[in-house]
Parts: structure tokens; sequence; C-alpha cells
């Protein structure tokens, strides 16, 4: 970012960074969710949001990708979703017993999605991709997990691995880590099935799950290579192993029924959470019937107090339902086209090697050109994190808001016009930063 940039930003954000300045003093970095620290100048308060707007507490606007790193398939603040949950803050908000709505969605997931033959609820896509680790050990007597370099499955010890880890042992944990419940992880390259047959062998009937993103999301936007999903859940079925699909991101996203039901290849567990519920704070795990008993009686278990509150469930209840009703996946598929072909006209028209990749409504940006990326490794040695980050920051300065890794998520609130003004954005991003 230019200096006049710069100083006129920090003009243009003062509340922010003085409540920045504030909160630091009693909060670690200020933040809440380490993702947040990386933003620049400073990670910016917001006041409100609505549809695929934004208000930062000095005024400012922006057009909205960040989408609550997800969650806003429907926009922010969507009526039918606010409306059940306002009507739902009068009766209660805990009952430490079971309510009506988590019931009804149970029913609607499980009658409309073939590979949920049952489901629970929890609040948060790390802990319901540990209850699926944990039903799959239950089930194999097997311990080992494996995954893939890249995807990102929660914060959590047992399945956590640092930005920085490679598929080369010893792992590499973050400070604090325990190696103890690291040590059964076992790690290969996404869309390496060589790799993934190797370590299965090499783990003969030790490993218990493969986890995996059907879409790789949390690395660059990287899709399958044709017949990867089915080669795995292949090998899965023939070591006997529990393949576990994480669709906290794709889930409710890249179609009703998420990733599993475009590509056509099903896990025995699949996680939901974020599009599931718009933003409020819940997440499903379901698969077969005979997994997911395990923790119908004594011997696994799954607790928490907050579980199916009612706020968070009926608000889930919400989303789904409206999904279901509107369909808008025609739309927010085309929505993404749009945004990418814009970008990529403009970068191409301008001889820049930025590229706008993904499918569907999500789109992420890298610098680096042709040819496209195909696993974590071939990610970070083809872009430019240096540039895009000023790209970034150059776009946050004229109304645009995207995650601080270049992903964009797309919504049924954005429209043709904030398609069209993000462009206008990207010329004069493209402009301050070459
Ligand atoms: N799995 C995937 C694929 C994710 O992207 C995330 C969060 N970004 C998680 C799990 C963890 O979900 P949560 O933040 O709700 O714990």
């Amino acid at each position: 970012m230019n200096l006049a940039t710069t100083n006129e930003r920090n003009v243009k954000t003062s509340v922010s960074q003085e409540m920045h300045a504030k909160r630091r003093a009693s909060i670690p970095g200020g933040v809440n969710s380490n993702i947040r620290l990386v933003a620049f100048p400073t990670p910016l308060t917001f006041d409100r949001a609505e549809g695929s707007h934004i208000w930062d507490v000095d005024g400012n606007e922006y057009i909205d990708y960040a989408m609550g790193m997800g969650p806003h398939i429907l926009g922010h603040t969507p009526r039918p979703v606010i409306d059940a949950v306002r009507k739902s803050l009068e009766k209660g908000q805990l009952f430490a017993g079971q309510t009506e709505a988590e019931g009804d969605l149970a029913e609607l997931l499980t009658s409309e999605i073939p590979w949920i033959e049952k489901v629970r609820f929890g609040l948060s896509g790390t802990e319901m991709d540990l209850l699926a680790v944990r039903l799959a050990r239950a089930a194999t007597g097997r311990e080992k997990i494996i995954r893939f370099v890249g995807h990102y499955h929660g914060w959590l010890d047992p399945l956590f691995i640092p930005g920085s880890a490679t598929e080369s042992t010893p792992l590499e944990l973050s400070p604090g880590q325990s190696k103890v419940l690291s040590q059964d992880l076992v790690l290969c390259a996404w869309n390496d099935l060589e790799a993934l047959s190797r370590a299965l062998t090499a783990n003969d009937q030790q490993v218990a799950a493969v986890i995996m993103e059907p879409i790789m999301c949390n690395t660059g936007l990287i899709e399958p290579l044709p017949g990867f999903l089915r080669q795995v859940k292949t090998l899965c079925d023939h070591h006997g192993v529990v393949l576990i699909m994480d669709e906290v991101i794709t889930g409710f996203r890249m179609g009703f029924k998420g990733e599993q039901e475009r590509n056509g290849v099903y896990g025995d567990l699949t996680v939901y959470a974020k599009a599931i519920a718009s933003g409020f704070p819940f997440a499903a795990l379901g698969g077969r019937a005979d997994l997911m008993d395990l923790i119908g009686g004594v011997g696994v278990n799954h607790s928490g107090t907050y579980n199916t509150g009612m706020v968070q469930t009926v608000a889930a209840l919400a989303t789904v339902r409206h999904l279901r009703e509107s369909n808008p996946y025609d739309v927010i598929f085309d929505m993404g086209q749009k945004l990418r072909d814009g970008i990529n006209a403009l970068s191409k028209s301008r001889s820049v090697d930025l590229v706008c990749e993904g499918p569907g409504p999500m789109v992420q940006l890298r610098f680096g050109g042709d040819p496209s990326p195909f696993d974590a490794r071939s990610f970070s040695e083809r872009s430019n994190s240096a540039r895009l980050s000023n790209l970034i920051t150059e776009l946050e300065a004229n109304g645009v808001r995207l995650t601080s890794r270049g992903l964009m998520f797309l919504s049924v609130a954005h429209t043709d016009v904030d398609i069209a003004k993000t462009i206008q954005a990207f010329e004069k991003a493209l402009d301050a930063t070459s």
C-alpha cells in the first residue's frame, strides 16, 4: 500500500484503530480468533452488516466477501432467520432438554440427504470433527487418523497442524500442542493417491479414519483431481477405514446437500457447520446409522451444555428450510462465475498474473498465473502472498472486504451492482499496487 493511501486509511479508520489499541490491553492480540490477527492497518471493528454490505465503527461501508468466513450464504441479517430467532427469544434460551426445532431439523436433514441416516448437533466445526474421529475410533478399535496437508479441521490438538507443517516426519507442531495427542496423525499430500495408498498400507489395521474437505478450501481453493475422491473412498473401504467428509465450508454452500451432492462420493460421516445456521454457533455430524448409534447409548460420549440451545437451533432450522425452498444455488454459482470472469478479464487486459480460481460461490485470488496448483505445496510455490496482501489491503481501502488469504464468499445477497463495483475497485487496487 502506498504512503498516501496508508495515511488516508489511518484517518478513515481512526476509531477502529483506537478501539483496537484499547482492546490489546485486555485481549491477547486484541482479537478472539487468531485468523483475525492478519489485517492491515489494523483489525477493523465492525458496527453492523446487512445483505452483502458491512460497516465499520468509523462508518466506512464495504462490499463484504468475508461473510463471517463463510456462514452467510443468505447474506448478513437474513430476514427469515432473524425473524425466527426474534420470535424464539421470548420463549427461553436453554432447557437442558429437547426442543421441537431440533427434531424438525434432524428429520429434514435425514429425509433430504441420503447419506445422513442419523445426525447429532453441536456448536462448532472443530468439535464435530473431533466427535467424528471419536466415533471412527470407537467403531474400528484403531487409533490413527490420516489427514491432508493444507486442509483444516479445527484448532484443537488431535487434528490441528500449523500452516507450516508438511508430510515429512516428525510432525511439526505449534507451541503448546500435545505431542501425545498428535502422535496418531498421519499426513498426506492432497490429490496424491499413491501417498494415501502407501500410508494406509504402512499403517495397516491401525487407521480409524481418513478425514478431508471434499474441496480443499483452507489453502487456496483446490478441487480434487478427476476420480480422486472415488479412489479415496475405495481405498478406505478396502482398508476398513471410516471416511469423514468435512463439509464445514462446502456444506449448504456448494449445493443444498453440499459438495458430496455434486461429486457423488459419500463419506461414512459428514460434518456440516457455517452455512447451516447463517452465522449462529451450530454444527452437525451425520452419517451411517450404525456409526451414529454408537453415541445413542452409554458407550461413546457426546455432550455439551449449549448443544441445541434455542437461538442457534431455530436459526439453523430457518436457514435450512429457506435454502431448501428457495434453492438459490444456480444464482450464486452464476454470481461466482461473473466475479471470476470479471477479475480474470481485467488481469488479462493488464497482463497481470492475478488469477481467480474456484468453483461456484467461492473465489480464490492468486498472483502466480498458470498452471493451477493441485496441493498445498504447489499452491505456496505458485502464489505471491506479499502481492496478494497488498492487493487485499488496497481493495479494503476501496470498499471491498475479502478474507485475509484472498478467499471470497458469495451469498444470495450479492448483486450485479456489487460485482460491477468490485471489479472497479480491483481496477483501482491494481493501479495502486502495480
Ligand atoms: N473444518 C473446516 C473445513 C473449516 O474450514 C473450519 C473453520 N474454518 C473448521 C473445520 C472448524 O470450524 P469452527 O471454526 O466452527 O470450529
